[in-house]
């Protein structure tokens, strides 16, 4: 009998290909919660992960070279790793068009920043089923193919197209928007049906799996029954499973981490440097999803009409650069600093700044050290498929002393609302309240509430959402015993 692999397919490998001088290049494993999480499952199951290497396929080193870097990369990770090369056009089309042209914008509600050309759907189609040829190519009818993400959604559509028998299960790191925003889409059908080729279909929220599951209905007639964690649709000739299956993060490498004598020393310098005051956390890839704007309009307000806050509080924003060639990023970016100097220059006094503002990337000590030592947190995104920095934040929170404002419109809030100071993004006096409430919130009550977020975190972590999902896909066909045996990610 052929052994059962678990496979991996995402837009990018879990590694990072850098280039140090001309023809010199090294590789990196990467990290994040994802390849934390899944790279136990993969070790154990000799598994694989295909995805794109990050590099357009003009400018990869070459061939024998790629290869020695990709059996480095295998060496560290512990599993394969295979490529799909994609040209420069194909990243801008499918990648960078596409995906976050397309489906980034319309999947988290802002239909008026899609640009629908169409040039952008022949090369999605075009990628996805480059894609499918490398499954078909590097797996075996028994292996369970894991694919991730908006990027992918063609996928296991384009595998049965060329003929091949898989095990799919797909996971949409992304929300999913409710009918009259997915209607929008030109392709809606052929997305829909897509999503419809896989077993197993996972969403982040019920919310999200509530959204699909009225396309569904109204888009396609197919009858959907079950309740709980699993719906089972009926299209017309098989059953696709759909859940909801909330992401998480690696709660103890996080609380490990805040707890090491360099965070804490890095905390307590950043705190040291603005004495007698309440640190408020903002951090957020540049992107206009995440609410920027938005956030510092309404900690404007709460300076404006709470008097007593100024020169007591510091909103310290970091903002990640994240595709930085989109003109739309670079537009946001120029908001963003216009808003901070105004602010800045509307309420500075001598010895008091109100928004310190960090524009990179910070290393994971420098930004663990302010999740600890910040004792609030803003997080307000207009629409969010999870929002892993709420969760990071609590479990860094090591000493329970923390607030968490939270946008409702965080995948996050499904599982925190009850402890948290739930948000409308939108709802400038709102926050701005909040941004109050948390400010005079007593030692004691922020203690309770950041120790049952605390508890929510640890016990809903990243492996157990791997369990889960694999328990939804797979374990459900297999005796105990097998499943004990089969893919489960250690450590807890
Ligand atoms: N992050 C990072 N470097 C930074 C700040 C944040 O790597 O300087 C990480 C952070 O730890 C988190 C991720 O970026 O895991 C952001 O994930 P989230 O779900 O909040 O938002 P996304 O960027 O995926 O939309």
């Amino acid at each position: 009998m052929e052994t059962q692999r678990m496979v991996v397919i995402s837009n990018r490998l879990p590694i990072v290909l850098a280039q140090q001088s001309k023809g010199s290049w090294t590789i990196e494993s990467g990290s994040g919660g994802l390849v934390t999480a899944l790279s136990p499952v993969l070790r154990d199951q000799n598994g694989l992960w295909i995805g794109w290497p990050g590099t357009n396929a003009e400018d990869l080193p070459p061939r024998a070279r790629l290869q020695e870097l990709l059996s480095q990369g295998t060496r560290e990770t512990g599993y394969a790793l295979k490529p799909v090369n994609l040209t420069h056009e194909e990243i801008q089309n499918y990648y960078y068009g596409f995906s976050n042209e397309i489906l980034w914008p319309l999947f988290h509600d802002l239909f008026s920043q899609c640009n629908f050309d169409p040039a952008y759907w022949k090369t999605y189609q075009d990628v996805n089923r480059k894609f499918a040829q490398a499954v078909v190519e590097h797996t075996t009818e028994s292996d369970y193919i894991w694919v991730h993400d908006y990027h992918l959604i063609l996928l296991g559509g384009e595998l049965k197209k060329a003929g091949v028998e898989r095990k799919t299960g797909y996971f949409l790191h992304v929300p999913f928007p409710p009918l009259d925003i997915f209607l929008k889409l030109p392709w809606r059908f052929e997305i829909l049906d897509a999503l419809l080729e896989y077993d197993l279909v996972g969403f982040q929220t019920v919310r999200d799996r509530r959204n699909f599951i009225g396309c569904v209905r109204s888009l396609l007639g197919y009858r959907v029954t079950g309740r709980g964690q699993i719906n089972s649709i009926q299209t017309h000739d098989r059953e696709v499973l759909v859940g909801a299956f909330p992401i998480s993060i690696d709660y103890k490498e996080f609380a490990s981490c805040a707890m090491k004598q360099e965070v804490a020393e890095t905390a307590w310098i950043i705190h040291a440097n603005l004495p007698g005051r309440q640190l408020i956390l903002g951090v957020d890839r540049l992107d206009y999803t995440k609410g920027i704007p938005h956030r510092l309009l309404a900690f404007e307000l709460a300076l404006a009409r709470y008097p007593e806050m100024r020169g007591k509080v510091t909103l310290v924003q970091v903002v990640v650069p994240s595709r930085r060639d989109v003109p739309e990023y670079e537009k946001l970016k120029q908001e963003i600093e216009q808003l901070v100097g105004e602010i800045n220059g509307r309420f500075t006094q001598v010895g008091w700044t109100p928004i310190q503002y960090i524009f990179r990337s910070l290393s994971r000590n420098e930004l663990v050290a302010y999740y600890r030592t910040c004792e609030i947190a803003l997080i307000t995104p207009l629409k969010d498929g999870m929002n892993l920095v709420a969760k990071e934040y609590c479990a860094s929170k090591v000493e329970n002393n923390g607030v968490l404002i939270l946008s409702e419109f965080a995948g996050a809030a499904s599982q925190l609302y009850q402890n948290v100071l739930l948000v409308n993004p939108y709802d400038r006096q709102g926050v701005a309240r909040a941004i109050h409430q948390a400010f005079t919130m007593s030692q004691e009550e922020r203690k309770e509430r950041m120790t049952r977020l605390r508890r929510t975190i640890q016990r809903n972590n990243i492996y157990s959402w791997v369990k889960e999902f694999l328990r939804a896909w797979i374990y459900k066909d297999l005796s105990e015993s097998n499943s004990e045996e089969l893919f489960v990610p250690s450590p807890e």
